[in-house]
């Protein structure tokens, strides 16, 4: 658990060990089949996709699914031997931000059914006749879709009402699902329902695979949305639907842990897709700001519009590499990526809307026309806008911001709980608390010290970031490890501080949990820089981008440390006390 090491002062895991500073190499013919796709699909994005139209039409055409089924890319994951691509987690990522940046909806469509549909859960919890039976159809044929969210269950999935009634072999369910990616044309589907509790059965919410074509579905409307109007997202309705036992997944009461690792890896795919619209943002800034010309320059010499330039190039540098990274750890399934996945999704999405934003700004007018009316006036259908609507549900699906601040803002709070134990505890009486300072005293004695000075105080820590003709990323990396501890500090002493109350802290919380994603990200960047400059790939440009963005990203740290204790948290409690009571008017606050 990266970030509660990284709560604890220690490194967050992608920072570099001193003797191996490049992430591991993927296997040779892991890069070849991974390569030779990106190829075909490149192809295909460029000659068979028609982006323009889907936003037209708002829906993918049926010719460029068949494409897509035929290219074999609703199988990118799946294993060769269910007749998959058997693609890594590096290329399936890759190959999202590739469709994702032509056509997001196509992303979306490709990452809702293999990220979080049909294939993922049963990868990690079907059984062998599950993925005999169904692998094979999500690999070639069929579309599906992942059914969690109804309508009065969004971020807080544990209390859905959806049932699933025990019925000799089988369940018969009802509810209704809503904003089902997917689910308007998908032939399978996974659905979580709650199986009552009964004589033989254990009960509590469970996972089912359940084909679309039962007696008993139906799509009762297509739902339409500020942006990705390709998506054939719907709301579905179960009436007493046969579902057999052998399509339930895994036991009873699994379903929610079920759902929720599912979603953990399934997480980044969104981060690689956010990338992919840095990459396409960096694109169109750079042709349009050179070739745009006021106040007799073009835009990019102007200052602000620079600074722009270089915010969207630098940050797209450090998506990928945090994207790289996390991909990778997946690859080596040995490693629990919950909170490098959700950092990632928390930081590619926020990033990518503010990059989004940027390139608005830098085509001025032009970003805020859509593509559709551009091309009717002759110029060139740059889907600026439409970019930046699309992006914008990635801030909310998939566990939105604040939840992934909570997510991972406990994760480091137990790490620090663990420590502590007893001391914090509001409901332990005194004596116990007596004994548990004594034992957390000797643990502190050894570790404060390693806390206060650690390698990151001496001075040329990480030479090996320092080459010769390069920018200097050592003293990045350094304050890295500075700030590792010091978000420490902060977390026992607002523990101490605020003990049972701590979690309800949720400004405090969202702040540490910030930093530490400029932290992670910091050494990412540092390490694709070195990566690729060891392999003779631009690496005095790779270094300038890591080190723009660590300039850029300790000053977004610097700013949220100074707000974890100066900030108008208890002032907004207090305001929105006064409105939810009615008390404060928009009128008498304005
Ligand atoms: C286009 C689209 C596609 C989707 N696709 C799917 C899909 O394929 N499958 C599926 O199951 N679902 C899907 N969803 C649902 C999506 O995952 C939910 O919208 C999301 O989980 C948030 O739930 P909610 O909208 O009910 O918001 P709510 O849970 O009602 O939250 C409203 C606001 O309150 C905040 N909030 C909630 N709880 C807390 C808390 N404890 N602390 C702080 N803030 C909090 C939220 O962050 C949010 O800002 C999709 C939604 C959309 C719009």
């Amino acid at each position: 658990m990266a970030q509660a090491q990284l709560r604890q002062g220690a490194l967050p895991r992608p920072l570099p060990t001193r003797s191996d500073p490049s992430p591991p190499r993927p296997a040779p013919d892991d890069v070849r089949r991974g390569e030779a796709f990106l190829a075909k699909l490149q192809e295909f994005c460029e000659t068979r996709v028609d982006a323009a139209r889907i936003e037209r039409e708002a829906q993918i055409p049926d010719e460029t699914i068949k494409g897509l089924k035929e290219l074999g890319a609703l199988g990118m994951k799946i294993d060769t031997k269910y007749g998959g691509l058997g693609l890594t987690q590096v290329y399936y990522n890759k190959a999202l931000a590739m469709a994702g940046s032509v056509s997001p909806a196509i992303g979306a469509l490709l990452s809702a059914h293999q990220s979080i549909g049909v294939p993922q859960p049963l990868k990690l919890f079907g059984t062998q006749e599950q993925k005999d039976r169904y692998l094979p159809r999500c690999a070639r044929t069929d579309i599906s879709a992942f059914l969690l969210t109804e309508p009065d269950v969004g971020s807080d999935p544990a209390r859905l009402a959806t049932t699933a009634v025990p019925d000799g072999d089988d369940y018969l369910l009802d509810g209704v699902k809503l904003w089902t990616t997917n689910g308007v044309v998908a032939d399978l589907l996974v659905v979580m329902a709650r199986v009552p509790r009964s004589e033989g059965h254990k009960g509590g919410i469970t996972a089912f695979v359940v084909e679309t074509a039962s007696e008993g579905v139906t799509v009762e409307n297509r739902n339409a949305f500020m942006g990705l109007r390709g998506l054939e997202n719907g709301v579905t309705r179960f009436h007493r639907v046969r579902v057999p036992a052998a399509n339930r997944i895994g036991p009873e009461g699994a379903g929610l842990k079920i759902a929720l690792t599912t979603l953990n890896t399934g997480r980044l795919s969104l981060p690689a897709m956010c990338a992919g619209a840095g990459k396409w943002s960096l694109k169109i800034a750079r042709e349009w700001s050179a070739a745009r010309e006021q106040w007799g320059k073009p835009i990019a010499k102007h200052e602000a519009v620079g600074a722009k330039i270089s915010f969207i190039a630098a940050t797209t540098f450090a998506l990928e590499a945090v994207i790289d990274l996390a991909s990778q750890m997946a690859d080596e399934d040995r490693n629990d990526i919950r909170i490098e996945a959700a950092l990632a999704k928390l930081y590619g999405s926020e990033m990518a809307w503010l990059m989004a934003d940027e390139l608005v700004q830098i085509r001025g007018g032009r970003g805020y026309e859509t593509a559709a009316s551009l091309a009717a006036r002759g110029e060139r259908a740059v889907p600026a806008e439409q970019m930046l609507r699309d992006l914008r549900i990635n801030r909310i699906f998939e566990g939105s911001t604040e939840i992934m601040h909570l997510l991972i803002a406990r994760e480091a709070v137990d790490a620090h709980l663990s420590v502590a134990g007893d001391l914090i505890d509001p409901d332990k009486s005194l004596q116990d608390k007596g004994k548990a300072a004594a034992k957390a005293g000797g643990f502190y004695a050894r570790w404060l010290p390693g806390l206060f000075a650690g390698p990151g105080q001496l001075p040329r820590a990480y030479p090996e970031f320092n080459p010769a003709g390069h920018p200097d990323l050592s003293p990045h990396l350094r304050y890295v490890e500075r700030s590792a501890r010091k978000l420490a500090r902060s977390t026992f002493y607002a523990m101490s501080r605020w003990q049972g109350r701590m979690e309800t802290k949720q400004g405090f919380l969202s702040r540490i949990v910030d930093i530490g994603a400029e932290l992670f990200a910091m050494s990412a960047a540092c390490v694709r820089a070195e990566m690729l400059r060891s392999r003779g790939d631009h690496g005095v440009a790779a270094y300038q981008l890591a080190d723009a963005f660590c300039r850029q990203a300790r000053i977004r740290a610097d700013e949220l440390f100074g707000r974890l204790w100066t900030n108008t948290d208890d002032l907004d409690r207090k305001v929105v006390s006064g409105v939810l009571s009615g008390r404060t008017s928009g009128s008498s606050t304005a």
